[in-house]
């Protein structure tokens, strides 16, 4: 007798681009389990609605996608730490009764960049950018070890912000800085860029004074002036999609206990 399937989805809106259900349905026929995974559309202010009725007939676990993932974290009732500094959910089930959540995309990037084995045990990291993605790697870099992270933004004020809100969290070990994005300069092991520059097409300049080893893009599938710029130095480089795969997993393994290799997958 066959098993019946547990029920997973990713809620957004707009939610087609999803790559959540292809990801999720590798892992589960690598793993043999027994699951289905769809994309799950919310109105802009039906997200609450649309969240019960998914858990209320069946549901097991969801992934959360723009604009939801800070309504998500309002919404839960436990949260992970590393949820609780990032501000944000991307991956929420149930557990008597209470609605859990978790920010899984920041071990997505860790679990990436040790798979290309660069180096984060005392590492110096400059992240560009002080938005979302950003709130959600922070804690976990300093966790594998980074020993000085600096967090370069154009609006200076947020990335300040950003630091205030994540220091006291963060080990004794790693020191925390902000900087202007037209400030860049100073010696690093990886930079990672966790700008939208890509997104919307927009050119970042890294002055020639900046020297580092390795160059990490967070977007995947867009032209990247931030890459460019990295090849023509001859550094290693990698676009975000390790990271989309990592931050799937960690979900998978936080609902079905089994962890698929990312390796596997990019
Ligand atoms: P947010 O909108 O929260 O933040 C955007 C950041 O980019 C802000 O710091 C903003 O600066 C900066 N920025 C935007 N345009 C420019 C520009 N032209 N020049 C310089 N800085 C700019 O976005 P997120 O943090 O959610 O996402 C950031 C990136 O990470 C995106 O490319 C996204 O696709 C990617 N991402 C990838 C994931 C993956 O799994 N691979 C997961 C999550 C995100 P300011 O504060 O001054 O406006």
């Amino acid at each position: 007798m066959t098993s019946t399937p547990k029920k997973f989805a990713v809620i957004g809106n707009p939610i087609q681009h999803s790559r959540s259900p292809e990801l999720h349905t590798s892992f589960a026929k690598s793993t043999h389990l027994n699951i289905t995974y769809d994309k799950l559309f919310a109105e802009i202010d039906a997200f609450e609605q649309t969240i019960e009725h998914f858990f209320h007939t069946g549901g097991q676990g969801l992934n959360v996608t723009v604009p939801f993932k800070e309504h998500a974290f309002q919404r839960c009732d436990v949260l992970t730490p590393r949820a609780t500094i990032a501000k944000a959910v991307n991956t929420l089930w149930m557990e008597n009764q209470k609605l859990y959540g978790d920010n899984t995309d920041g071990q997505g990037l860790v679990d990436a960049i040790l798979t290309l084995k660069w180096p984060l045990k005392d590492s110096r990291i400059l992240i560009l950018g002080a938005g979302g993605a950003t709130r959600g790697v922070v804690y976990p870099l300093a966790m594998a070890g980074a020993k000085q992270i600096v967090i370069a933004n154009r609006t200076l004020a947020r990335a300040e912000q950003l630091i205030q809100d994540v220091a006291p969290a963060l080990p004794t070990t790693t020191s925390l800085e902000a900087i202007a994005l037209d400030q860049l300069q100073g010696s690093f092991d990886i930079v990672i860029n966790a700008t939208s520059a890509s997104l919307t097409g927009d050119a970042l300049n890294l002055p020639a004074t900046l020297e580092f080893s390795y160059a990490y893009e967070m977007a995947y599938g867009k032209p990247s002036t931030f890459l460019d710029q990295a090849k023509a130095r001859a550094v290693p480089t990698s676009d975000g999609f390790g990271m989309l795969v990592g931050q799937a997993i960690e979900s998978f393994y936080i609902w079905n206990g089994v962890k698929p290799a990312l390796k596997d997958f990019i």
